[in-house]
């Protein structure tokens, strides 16, 4: 079964060919940083219209690739949401536009579980699983005892934790998204800065990353305030030893109590180097007989291929959408 799978939710415009939910015929991303770069963030009204002007030819390009024409297809797939509401219009509209013209079933996926199963591109899930996604948007712990079974278990009371990344990344002037680099930084540092690790020993799975956050922009401004030298790689070293630290803990004792098979990484930040190190020593120390799976670096960042795996399941379930379809820019699991 082949699917085209549509994903505009937030600054990439991209487009697969997906085949069976696990091979990937292509994978287009269009990045938009570049645009946004000099904002310090994603400006919504800029990522519209740079969607309008890449949809089709990034579509185009997909099938070109893949080489396939739209009689191949089974199945136009498009995230619904979560994400920017007119962001999400433009690949909506334009999977719809191609469902109709083509007499294709229309499958609406959430983005989330589409970053769950980026990990399906290159293994296969097996469940009871618990997903630790990290995202620009989401710090969620997800129970799944099936393929279409979501339970968040944990979740962030504040700033998710790419958010924080980002906001920490601007205090020290570095490009946007700061994650990958704050990332590249703290393996050039130690962690000397001690900063809080809240919630940590909490009785529940939720996170926090905000106090956290507004410790390190004080540290930065007391120090700027006494003239005093600060050691970048230091402080990223410092943040990022933080975070990890809390993740990784709260995330190994949640799959303890879970009792699952794997344990599955997923969204933007499962990029991050120092998380992706410390969850694979964990696991291999603390938990017998559970599977970790972390995506390669291609898939977890925004991308259409995993919205394509994760559309399969709905295809297979004959889960299907109507023409009304509408961005749903607050969606959850
Ligand atoms: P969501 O998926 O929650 O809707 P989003 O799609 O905007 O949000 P993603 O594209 O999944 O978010 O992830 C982007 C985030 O990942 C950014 O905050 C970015 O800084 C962060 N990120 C990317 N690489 C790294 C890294 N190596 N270390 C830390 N953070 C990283
Ligand atoms: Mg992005
Ligand atoms: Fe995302």
């Amino acid at each position: 079964k082949l699917i085209l799978a549509i994903e505009t939710s937030c600054d990439e415009t991209s487009a697969a060919v997906i085949e069976n939910g696990q091979t990937i015929l292509s994978n287009i991303v269009a990045s938009q940083i570049k645009s946004h770069q000099r904002f310090g963030g994603v400006v919504p009204e800029i990522a519209s219209r740079h969607h309008v002007e890449q949809i089709t030819l990034i579509i185009e390009e997909a099938l070109l690739e893949a080489d396939v024409t739209y009689s191949d297809l089974d199945a136009v797939a498009v995230t619904e949401g979560p994400g920017l509401v007119g962001a999400l219009l433009i690949g909506v509209n334009a999977a719809k536009a191609i469902a109709f013209a083509h007499d294709l079933p229309l499958i609406a996926v959430n983005h989330i579980k589409g970053h769950i199963f980026a990990n399906q591109l290159v293994d296969t899930l097996t469940f009871p699983l618990l997903s630790l996604v990290v995202s620009g948007g989401h710090t969620e712990l997800i129970y799944m005892e099936s393929e279409d079974s979501y339970k968040i278990i944990g979740e962030t009371r504040d700033d998710a934790v790419g958010e924080a990344y980002d906001k920490i990344g601007r205090v020290l002037g570095v490009p946007y998204p700061g994650g990958k680099h704050i990332d590249q930084m703290a393996h050039e540092g130690k962690d000397t800065y001690n900063f809080p690790r809240a919630m940590m020993t909490d009785d529940n799975f939720d996170f926090s990353f905000s106090g956290l956050k507004s410790s390190f922009i004080n540290t930065v401004h007391n120090a700027k305030q006494k003239d005093e030298e600060l050691n970048h790689n230091d402080l990223a070293a410092s943040f990022q030893a933080a975070v990890v630290e809390v993740l990784v803990s709260k995330t190994i004792r949640a799959a303890k109590l879970k009792n699952v098979k794997q344990l599955v990484l997923a969204g933007g930040v499962a990029a991050n180097q120092g998380l992706r190190t410390a969850l694979e020593k964990a696991v291999f120390e603390e938990l017998d007989e559970v599977e970790l799976l972390i995506p390669p670096l291609r898939l977890c960042g925004d991308n259409a291929a995993m919205i394509g795996a994760a559309a399969f399941v709905q295809l297979r379930n004959n889960d299907y959408a109507d023409y009304s379809l509408n961005g749903r820019p607050g969606l959850t699991v």
